[in-house]
């Protein structure tokens, strides 16, 4: 009778050789807080689709924050909700706009948290698109203008590292080129390197008042069908746009800016499963909390999350 050659099932035998064997720990030091700053003061407005979160204005936000960092959560990364939205989204790269001003608040009470900022216009565009439109069409190249105002002046403000959400094409490159024209090099871009056009962002979109208006974003954001078309898009930005920012401390994404070489080896290793550090999506979820899977009785939260992420190989960390 013919035995297995291979035995991986020796690996899976003791509790203690699986923990010693695991890829991925979830871990408090992997977390980001999505934060989600309005105008006012005193508002804790609930979101319905994120029960148990709220829409804070910079006094309340400030106290999130702390307590935030108070349970060694090392990042938060903010979206804003304008006080008014225009075609353009003009608040996106105002000096006063509500996130820069949200990062100074943060930077002057919990200086050494890192503050991620979103880089988008979808939340400040009266059309709620992530570009400007044109003849109903959302313009790519114009677009990138402003995506690298809004990255600039949010890393101005304090940011400790933006994260762009749009998905037109060379935004990494834009804004990469103005922030280094504005001394900010030490600034890494956190992008959304293959980002779906995925019903999973409607929680997200009702928190950040950000839905289209007309249509969808279909034009720009990739078909979920697509994953073959993912791995060229993070290849693209890994290679084509050449990404160099660098958070020292963090293992993954360093292993990210690692990554070099023919497009094949980073398509392949990018296959495989391997070097691609791989990030829980805030918002990727059905918004029912009493849904969720890691809200089950019993389950193992880490586990249940980490397998969560194995299932959206399409965000990836990425600096
Ligand atoms: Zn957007």
């Amino acid at each position: 009778m013919a035995h297995p050659m291979f035995r991986p099932r020796r690996l899976r035998e003791k509790p203690l050789l699986r923990t010693l064997v695991r890829e991925t720990v979830l871990a408090v030091d992997d977390l980001v807080y999505p934060l989600f700053a309005v105008h006012g003061r005193g508002v804790r407005e609930p979101i319905a689709s994120m029960p148990g979160q709220f829409r804070l204005s910079i006094d309340e936000l400030v106290k999130e924050v702390k307590d935030a960092a108070g349970m060694g959560i090392p990042a938060v990364l903010l979206f804003g909700v304008p006080a008014e939205k225009d075609p353009r989204g003009s608040e996106a790269y105002a000096e006063d706009g509500i996130v820069q001003q949200a990062v100074r608040a943060v930077k002057d009470v919990v200086p050494d948290l890192l503050i991620v900022t979103d880089v988008c216009l979808c939340q400040y565009t009266s059309h709620g698109h992530c570009g400007i439109v044109e003849g109903g069409s959302i313009r790519n190249d114009p677009t990138l203008e402003l995506l690298a105002r809004v990255a600039v002046s949010q890393a101005e403000a304090g940011a400790d590292m933006v994260a762009p959400s749009d998905m037109m094409d060379g935004r990494v490159a834009a804004i990469r080129e103005a922030l280094d024209e504005a001394n900010l090099t030490d600034t890494p871009i956190l992008a959304y390197s293959a980002k779906y056009a995925s019903s999973f962002y409607g929680p997200f979109r009702e928190a950040a008042d950000s839905a289209p208006q007309f249509g969808d974003r279909r034009s720009y954001q990739m078909d979920p069908a697509n994953a073959l078309e993912a791995l060229r898009e993070i290849a693209l930005e890994h290679l084509g746009e050449r990404l160099v920012g660098r958070l020292a401390q963090g293992r993954r994404l360093a292993d990210v800016a690692a990554l070099d070489g023919p497009d094949d080896a980073v398509l392949e290793r990018l296959r495989l499963g391997q070097n691609v550090p791989q990030r829980v999506d805030p918002f990727a979820d059905d918004g029912q909390a009493g849904e969720r899977p890691e809200q089950k009785q019993g389950e193992d939260e880490p586990l249940l999350a980490n397998q969560v992420e194995d299932g959206f190989p399409g965000h990836e960390w990425k600096i």
